[in-house]
């Protein structure tokens, strides 16, 4: 066992490291993960990563530019050839009109976000959170010292938030809200006017909109609007993913697109910390826009026939709470097993090789759910809520 980190002695007790990374807690997923690498068959449900492999068309195209030998540095916003097919995407996807100087692409969705986070928020500055939410913007938010103020997004409204609720919890320091529709961990997609009366409340109060939309073409059902297509006084700020839509986790290309002034900030913050994305990945990123969609359409159609059998699978068992409409994953109900969710998945792994990522991990609201991962095998699908269903039955007798 290589160990993962080494043990350094110092002398003297050394200065303190920055409060903000420190104190944050690792993701509650990472938790749940470490358990199943160890526990040998275990069924895995709990990551969110495609399982289908990047089209060829897609490799092939880094590859012959690998060979060319021109591999070098970008401009750190990215190859203007990638940015203008973005710009043709952008409205053509999204409804959004924008120009290349509005662009920054970056390593992953998760990139960009944390770009315009860097961008905009100072310390004490308190931003509005879904709850549930990916657990990233809680630690992007640590280490810009920013207050994570959350927003319910509760089970029993299908997880979509309470413009009225959110509304009550504007302060004088509030300066940003995140929404994040397709959601990760729901599956929820908010409706154009439930999208309007929230933009409605940003401009009330004059608050930045940062728009999550990394799973903007995972759509399962009805349609995705983009925010920046209905709001275009420069206060959205929308962030968007090659790793969903085209099966590119790991060649890490996102982008955001923002007002000027906002998008030359997020360059220099990328500049700071990547330089520019690998030109390889970019042109990869480019040949996914020029090819064609058939690979996305058979992705989409696998992820909704996956849904339509988790949602029997869970109605039937009394655990469904609502039926995802985007995204690759499913909420079920685990409260009857008497247990919060995260000793729930836990002793899921332990006694029935099934592993879930716990609603724990994303916010208060979901501690009575699981989030199963749609990127899994139908087989694998069954026999894990199968297995959970079981667990559930034997901690209700
Ligand atoms: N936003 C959400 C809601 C996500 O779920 C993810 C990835 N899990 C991202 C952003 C970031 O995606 P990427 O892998 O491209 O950084």
């Amino acid at each position: 066992m290589v160990s993962m980190r080494r043990q350094t002695t110092a002398t003297i007790p050394l200065p303190a490291i920055a409060s903000g990374p420190a104190e944050a807690a690792h993701s509650g997923i990472r938790e749940v993960v470490n358990l199943a690498l160890i526990t040998p068959g275990c069924i895995r449900l709990e990551v969110g990563e495609p399982n289908f492999p990047t089209p060829k068309h897609i490799v092939d195209a880094a590859v012959e530019f690998a060979n060319k030998g021109q591999v070098k540095y970008t401009a750190t916003a990215g190859l203007l050839s990638l940015r203008e097919r973005l710009v043709a995407k952008l409205e053509r996807v999204n409804g959004i009109k924008t120009g290349v100087g509005n662009i920054n692409c970056s390593v992953g969705g998760v990139g960009g976000i944390a770009g315009a986070v860097a961008a905009l928020i100072e310390p004490g500055d308190e931003v509005l959170v879904p709850d549930p939410a990916w657990p990233n913007y809680r630690l992007m938010l640590a280490w810009a010292h920013g207050v994570l103020v959350p927003y319910a997004c509760p089970p029993a409204n299908e997880f979509l938030p309470d413009p009225r609720e959110i509304e009550r919890l504007i302060t004088s320091r509030t300066k940003m809200i995140i929404v994040n529709s397709p959601c990760n961990p729901t599956g929820a997609v908010f409706p154009l006017e439930l999208l309007e009366e929230l933009v409605d409340v940003a401009v009330r109060h004059n608050l930045y909109f940062l728009s999550d939309e990394c799973y903007d073409e995972v759509i399962l059902e009805g349609r995705h609007t983009s925010p920046a297509s209905f709001c275009t006084d420069g206060r959205v700020i929308s962030a968007f993913t090659f790793s969903k839509t085209y099966a590119m986790t790991g060649w890490r290309v996102g982008y955001v697109v923002a007002n000027d002034q906002i998008s030359d900030s997020i360059t220099k913050v990328l500049e700071s910390n990547s330089s520019c994305l690998p030109a390889i990945c970019q042109k990869a990123a480019e040949a996914a826009l020029d090819g064609p969609r058939e690979p996305l359409h058979e992705m989409v159609n696998a992820y909704r026939d996956r849904r339509d059998l988790c949602v029997g699978l869970l109605e039937e068992a009394g655990m469904l709470i609502s039926r995802p409409k985007g995204a690759f994953y499913i909420m079920a109900d685990v409260g009857r097993s008497g247990m919060d969710s995260r000793s729930f998945a836990f002793d899921l792994v332990k006694t029935k090789k099934v592993a879930v990522a716990p609603g724990t991990a994303f916010g208060d609201s979901a501690r009575n759910a699981v989030r199963i991962s749609l990127a899994s095998s139908p087989e694998d699908l069954s026999r894990g809520i199968a297995g959970m269903i079981e667990r559930i039955e034997e901690l209700s007798e």
